[in-house]
């Protein structure tokens, strides 16, 4: 399976981008006996006659067609040709080969995809012609082809070979198992609904995939759109990208599209984890998970387990063994799949048990240092951001320490291992871990049962020696680096709960972690690069200069997360602007509050760094700002925008949305209590949830101040239009000059708006330098359009001329100024 984007991540830079039943339930509260004590002999996996049969299904019933026009969602089919379909399976038919005159038509329903598609196209729409095309589907084209073809015929080309290009594609270059899925609709009795395309298009892309399923998209180029249904991509080596993804037309109608629909199959409720983890990093796990059943006539659940963890057994609650799919080249389409003996309905609950292992989940970085590498993913999981309960049990060579999410409920040594214990009191988007050979120091926050801990490794790892200036490790001594960690954990949480409301987990573990190049940030626990563990001298002898700022906002940014990602999360990459983009903002506010040695001056290079990312052109000549809309999310990357978009675009803008909001609230009298009063509700309303940029954008409208109401009738669509779903950049000119006057100056100004579309509104912030670093807000001018205002301002009392005049001081408003 493609890897997931949702990791809730800083990157150092662009280089190192690393980037039940209730008495069952019950019963299990006890501990599940550990993963070693059972002497289970290894299950044989895919032996499933109906996989099988999948798996190598040939050609069935040809039709000859004549203008048969096939509708799926926005997408139109014209076939004029031979359709030769596979032979059925479990009574099903799953898929054809066409050959012939093939034409496919697409109009996405929402304006952002419009926009979107054209990056491909240079249209709103697309137009391909083809003369082979291959199709999977569960849903009704066999008996919609059967009514209107004309049975019998030649097939007009070799379907065994187009089918086996496919399947071959599928395994080496999409590396999902498709069968799989599709098995998932086979066994069942109910409906199916997936539809898959593979278009071998003359105009476009010769690797052109559309595809539509109720269940959202599977994850076949780059990333997930799931929850929505319909997507359409190419996957090319120099043209790959997803290129319009959107809800099934009907649902934009009805008003459910939504990035918190809930599509997935299944949910899982509970954890049960048992972990070995040898010197080596080689995991050996057990798992027990509750899943429950969102459809009616479940038979056939998927997990997602990092590609090298191969499955050994799977057994119910009573220890029969299950059924189970799970190819076995890891490089290939190893996606992890349980048959179930009989249907579960909706709401209906079973208890799993996987016993699995492998090697390269954990790597071993040498002297003590170890590094998770797969962190969604390594124990049967359904995708982050699914909220569950987690019991852990962790088993790691003895006299190492671990940290996991959670509360720890005890450690200690036996035989060669230490084994620590930990669970869940409140439901988690995910569970994780980080160990080593760790040294920790601790702090109790004032007031409040929190505690923050900071976790380095004793020893450097083994990669340091990879750079230059490894000599100068000689004094290896990150302990003096662990306490400005820790106290900086500590700010943090008591600035963010200030801003905020309390935080979600009443533990926070700041660990080091092996990488050097991105923090990540999980539900109480924190992986800071190792590089933010060494002073500046050490960092600049190994080659990591300070880029952007970037180890004065790392620890602040990830904290943050603990808020944006965790405790409001999402389901949708369309939300994902809000965790990055928050969290980037966050760390603004901790500069603000905590760097004042030079006044503003750190506060203010923060955001001049934001919009220079903003505005700076990539490889590919493209600046973040143009490409499109933070709510396109990681699929703003593509080979023709680069894929480094994404990360340019949606943590820089997606703060600066959230700053432009609070700057727009502020005010001289109360400051920060409207916006502060805004985001506590968000995080009660959302609390433990996925929340969308409807949700936030509903959330502000609530809490609306005068300047947030520049559209006049009580809404934000006037923002989100220009900021969050569009690509404003309005460009400002400001004149003035201060005259004399009896009692004071007059401050004559003319402010000019450009480069926006005629509805463009938006409040400029005016503000006076009164010298010795005294900057006063004189109050919004309101601008439409493109246009020039006249500005005179009378300043009784002041005696002196202030040291000039100017607009958006605080970076207020995402813009450039002359151009710039
Ligand atoms: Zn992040």
């Amino acid at each position: 399976m493609p890897h997931s984007h949702k990791y809730f991540c800083l990157l150092f830079s662009l280089f190192l981008s690393l980037c039940s039943t209730t008495a069952l339930g019950q019963e299990l509260e006890k501990r599940p006996p550990q993963a070693n004590a059972i002497p289970l002999l290894p299950q044989e996996p895919n032996t499933d006659a109906t996989y099988k049969a999948l798996r190598k299904v040939g050609p069935g019933e040809i039709f000859q067609l004549k203008d048969v026009v096939l509708k799926r969602d926005a997408g139109t089919f014209t076939l004029n040709g031979s359709l030769t379909f596979l032979a059925s399976v479990n009574g099903k038919v799953t898929g054809a080969v066409f050959y012939g005159k093939g034409s496919f038509d697409l109009v996405p329903p929402i304006e952002i995809e419009r926009k979107n598609l054209a990056l491909l196209t240079k249209e709103p729409a697309l137009h391909e012609q083809f003369d082979r095309m291959v199709i999977r589907f569960t849903d009704g084209t066999f008996d919609e082809i059967k009514k209107v073809g004309q049975p019998g015929g030649g097939s007009g080309g070799d379907p065994v070979d187009a089918m086996d290009t496919i399947n071959k594609r599928l395994r080496k270059d999409l590396k999902y198992n498709l069968h799989g899925r599709i098995l998932e609709d086979v066994m069942s009795d109910e409906p199916g609904g997936l539809f898959v395309a593979f278009i071998d298009g003359k105009k476009v892309s010769s690797k052109l995939l559309f595809a539509l399923d109720p269940h959202g998209a599977p994850p076949l180029v780059e990333m997930s759109v799931a929850p929505e249904e319909v997507e359409l991509a190419t996957y090319e080596d120099q043209k790959t990208g997803i290129w319009s993804a959107f809800h099934l037309s009907s649902e934009y109608a009805d008003g459910s599209a939504s990035g918190t629909q809930a599509n997935d199959i299944v949910h899982i409720d509970h954890h049960f984890l048992d972990t070995k983890i040898d010197k080596s990093g080689k995991i050996d796990g057990s798992a027990v998970t509750t899943v429950i059943s969102n459809v009616d006539g479940l038979r056939v659940i998927p997990f997602d387990l990092f590609h090298t963890l191969k499955v050994r057994n799977v057994t119910d609650v009573k220890g029969e063994p299950l059924s189970f799919i799970q190819e076995q080249n890891k490089e290939e389409d190893p996606d992890y799949f349980v048959i179930l003996p009989k249907p579960l309905g909706k709401g209906e609950s079973i208890i799993i048990k996987t016993i699995y292992g492998g090697p390269e989940a954990v790597y071993a970085a040498g002297s003590g240092n170890y590094y998770p590498i797969a962190r969604t993913n390594w124990y049967p999981n359904t995708r982050i951001g699914d909220y569950a309960t987690y019991d852990l049990t962790f088993r790691i060579p003895r006299g190492l320490k671990m940290v996991a999410t959670g509360i720890p409920l005890r450690e200690y040594d036996e035989g060669g291992e230490t084994i620590s214990e930990w669970k869940t009191t409140i439901k988690q988007a995910v569970a994780g871990f980080n160990f080593g050979d760790f040294k920790s120091q601790e702090v109790k926050l004032d007031n409040e049962a929190y505690r923050v801990t900071g976790y380095t490794n004793v020893e450097p790892p083994s990669i340091l020696q990879a750079y230059s200036g490894y000599n100068a490790l000689g004094t290896f001594n990150t302990t003096g680096m662990m306490k400005k960690a820790v106290a900086e954990g500590q700010l943090s949480v008591q600035l963010y709960t200030d801003y905020f409301g309390p935080a979600p987990y009443k533990y926070l573990a700041i660990t080091q972690q092996y990488a050097p190049g991105y923090g990540q940030s999980w539900p109480g626990l924190i992986y800071l690069p190792l590089t933010s563990f060494l002073d500046s001298t050490t960092r600049h002898n190994l080659g990591f200069d300070d880029f952007h700022g970037y180890f004065k906002v790392v620890g602040p940014h990830e904290i943050a997360h603990q808020w944006w990602g965790h405790a409001v999360g999402s389901d949708s990459y369309r939300d994902e602007w809000m965790g990055e983009g928050f969290s980037d903002f966050s760390a603004s506010l901790f500069l603000q509050s905590f760097y004042r040695d030079h006044g503003n001056d750190d506060y203010l290079d923060f955001w001049k760094d934001e919009h220079d990312l903003l505005l700076t052109k990539n490889r590919e000549g493209k600046r973040p700002i143009d490409i499109g809309p933070v709510t396109l999310g990681y699929r703003l990357g593509s080979t023709k925008a680069g894929f480094d978009i994404p990360r340019r675009l949606i943590y820089p803008k997606g703060a600066y949305v959230l700053h432009m909001v609070r700057m727009m609230m502020w005010n001289p009298q109360t400051e920060d209590a409207d916006f502060k009063a805004l985001m506590k509700d968000f995080v009660t309303t959302y609390y433990n949830r996925a929340a969308t940029t409807e949700d936030f954008k509903a959330m502000i409208e609530k809490h609306i101040t005068p300047p947030l109401n520049a559209g006049g009738d009580g809404k934000l669509d006037w923002f989100f239009n220009e900021f969050v779903y569009g690509t404003a950049l309005p460009d400002y000119k400001f004149d003035y000059k201060f005259d004399p006057m009896p009692g004071g100056y007059t401050l004559n100004a003319t402010l000019t708006q450009s480069n926006v579309d005629e509805k463009f509104v938006m409040p400029v912030p005016l503000y006076l330098d009164l010298g010795n670093n005294k900057i006063v807000k004189i109050g919004n001018i309101k601008m439409v359009g493109n246009s020039s205002k006249p500005i005179k301002v009378p300043l009784n009392g002041i005696l002196e001329a202030p040291k000039r005049a100017l607009v958006n001081y605080f970076y207020d408003v995402l813009s450039t100024q002359n151009g710039k």
